[in-house]
């Protein structure tokens, strides 16, 4: 399984597709990709099975400056369409890529989520239904909302996230923990990844990511703070590697 994300780039549909490509060592049994032209244009197209699949599914108006891809090995619920992520809050704002497992998702979802009509069998779901909660109900800024949802998930959790908010297209919302997640540095835009193959063809500039901090990744800009909200600094890396 695995997640690439992108923002600032007119290739970003074409760069989720690679990027998935690049990892479908990882293994996966389904796919899809969330598109956002930041013109108020946005396409999610998910499938069941290979990445040739979803490519097919693929038709000539889909585009995006911005947008996330995953690749899944199911853990909660069948390898279906419903299942594959992105997963999408109910009132399709919210947008998430996730790999791993969410120990606690049953809690929450008891405890929150009483109400709300799930689309998939999902932990990712709870996750994504959750930080629309906090936005629309509680009035939480995108990026408190997924804060409070971070220190909810039990720590025996592991995760990598990319989050997109459709009302903040060019906002990538990343976190991780226990699972893979890497920043690519590029001119004008910028890129996640679950390893520094996935994104070697746009850059070969990279910053780690340690557990239990929210990144912020736009065209121009990385902010990385803790989950107190003390901002950290991160050094760039060099990959001398073929594409
Ligand atoms: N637990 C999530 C699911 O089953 C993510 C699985 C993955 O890491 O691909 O949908």
């Amino acid at each position: 399984c695995g997640i690439v994300g992108v923002t600032g780039s007119q290739d970003s549909l074409s760069i989720l597709i690679n990027g998935l490509k690049r990892l479908e060592y990882r293994g996966y049994d389904s796919a899809g990709v969330y598109v956002n032209d930041n013109e108020g244009h946005d396409y999610l197209v998910k499938r069941a099975g290979r990445i040739s699949n979803l490519e097919e599914a693929l038709t000539d108006d889909v585009h995006g400056m911005s947008g996330i891809g995953h690749t899944r090995w199911a853990t909660h619920g069948e390898p279906n369409e419903a299942n594959a992520h992105p997963q999408y809050s109910s009132d399709e704002r919210f947008y998430l890529v996730h790999n791993g497992v969410i120990e606690n998702y049953a809690q929450l979802k008891a405890d929150y989520l009483a109400d709300v009509d799930f689309k998939s069998q999902t932990d990712t779901e709870v996750i994504v239904q959750l930080v629309d909660k906090f936005v629309v109900e509680d009035q939480l800024s995108t990026k408190d909302a997924l804060l409070k949802v971070l220190k909810l998930i039990s720590p025996d959790s592991s995760y990598a996230f990319v989050l997109m908010d459709k009302e903040e297209p060019d906002t990538l919302y990343v976190a991780k923990n226990k699972s893979p997640l890497l920043v690519g540095i590029g001119d004008g835009y910028n890129m996640v990844g679950s390893d520094a193959t996935s994104m070697l063809k746009q850059t070969n500039q990279f910053m780690e990511l340690d557990d239990h901090e929210l990144v912020i990744v736009k065209p121009d800009s990385i902010e990385i703070e803790d989950f107190d909200g003390n901002e950290k600094h991160r050094d760039t890396f060099t990959v001398d590697m073929d594409p």
